[in-house]
């Protein structure tokens, strides 16, 4: 078993690192909120006092934080891990960054010796904690194959996109599509309620039918529908609507710069950045379905 180093303990970085532990994998913990760390310590990781000190005897890092600036500053700034991490470290982060930034973090990280990967998740919080996530990989193959048995103590799926930066290009491609899909899935839902239309009754017909999508079958946006889905704990914990809109500017980013066509993208983008604005930014962001019912 390996001895990780676990930095970013938030709504997917606290049970991501929990279920290492339960693997039976030695985890020190870093996180600036203490508290979260608490939880992970109860779980039996020990907690450190910075991501310095995390790091030390790690043969593997895992990072899991919000935004490129994050993940950037972690590793690449003057004091960051790579001017102290030993040459042979492998580092995997799976926070969803921008493409060209894990590019040149891996760049930083090669000059080092060190082994980086990038390998944003699908599955939200209930993957996490069931480890069911899906890890989509950029990076050579032989980092790709040493990173793999420790993910899948995290996820079921584990794909290789290609290069370094290919898993956040996928990742970008994907998010931008599952965005797209919450603003139908609440735009066909607030229809059929206005019309009469129970919405277990109405989720239960699309889910057999044409209509039939990931967010229906385990995220349904209506309060009471389902009832582990953040829209029946008042769209608490889950994947912040701030956290889309970072996505859907990744995507709408990388399209710009390939003049990609994405009208239905930036359609979601004005919807979650109009919802954000109105202080729904750390809410779930199937809340989207709240913007319909005004
Ligand atoms: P979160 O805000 O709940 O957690 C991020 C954690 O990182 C916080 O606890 C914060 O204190 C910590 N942090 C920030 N900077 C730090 C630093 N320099 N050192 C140590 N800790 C630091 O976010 P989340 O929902 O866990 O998402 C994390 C990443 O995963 C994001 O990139 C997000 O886009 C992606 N993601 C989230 C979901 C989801 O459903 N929540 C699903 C897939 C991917």
């Amino acid at each position: 078993m390996e001895t990780v180093a676990f930095i970013g303990l938030g709504n997917m970085g606290g049970p991501m690192a929990t279920n290492l532990v339960r693997a039976g994998h030695s985890v020190t913990v870093y996180d600036r909120v203490e508290a979260t760390m608490d939880t992970l310590a109860a779980a039996g990781a020990r907690k450190a006092a910075s991501a310095a000190e995390a790091i030390k005897g790690a043969d593997c890092v895992i990072s899991m934080l919000p935004a490129s600036q994050h993940v950037k500053g972690l590793y690449c700034d003057p004091d960051g891990l790579f001017s102290t991490l030993p040459a042979g470290t492998l580092v995997v982060d799976c926070s969803t960054i921008d493409s060209a930034v894990a590019k040149e973090v891996a760049a930083a990280a090669s000059e080092n010796g060190i082994l980086f990967m990038d390998a944003p998740v699908s599955g939200g919080t209930a993957g996490a904690a069931a480890g069911t996530l899906t890890f989509i990989c950029g990076g050579t193959d032989a980092v790709f194959a040493q990173a793999k048995p420790i993910l899948a103590h995290m996820g079921k799926n584990i794909f290789h996109a290609g290069d370094v930066g290919a898993g956040q290009m996928a990742k970008a491609c994907n998010n931008m599509m599952l965005a797209i899909q919450m603003a139908g899935v609440s735009e066909a839902l607030s229809l059929g309620i206005k019309n009469g239309l129970d919405p277990k009754v109405l989720s239960e017909i699309m889910k057999n039918s044409s209509g039939n999508n990931w967010a229906l079958q385990v995220y349904n946006p209506v309060p009471g529908v389902m009832e582990n889905a953040p829209a029946s704990r008042n769209y608490e914990g889950g994947f912040m609507v701030d956290l889309m809109v970072k996505d859907l500017g990744l995507a709408l980013q990388a399209a710009k710069h390939c003049h990609a066509e994405t009208p239905m993208g930036q359609q979601a983008n004005t919807l979650f950045s109009q919802h954000a604005s109105k202080g729904n930014g750390q809410r779930d962001f199937s809340s989207i379905f709240l913007r319909y019912q005004q």
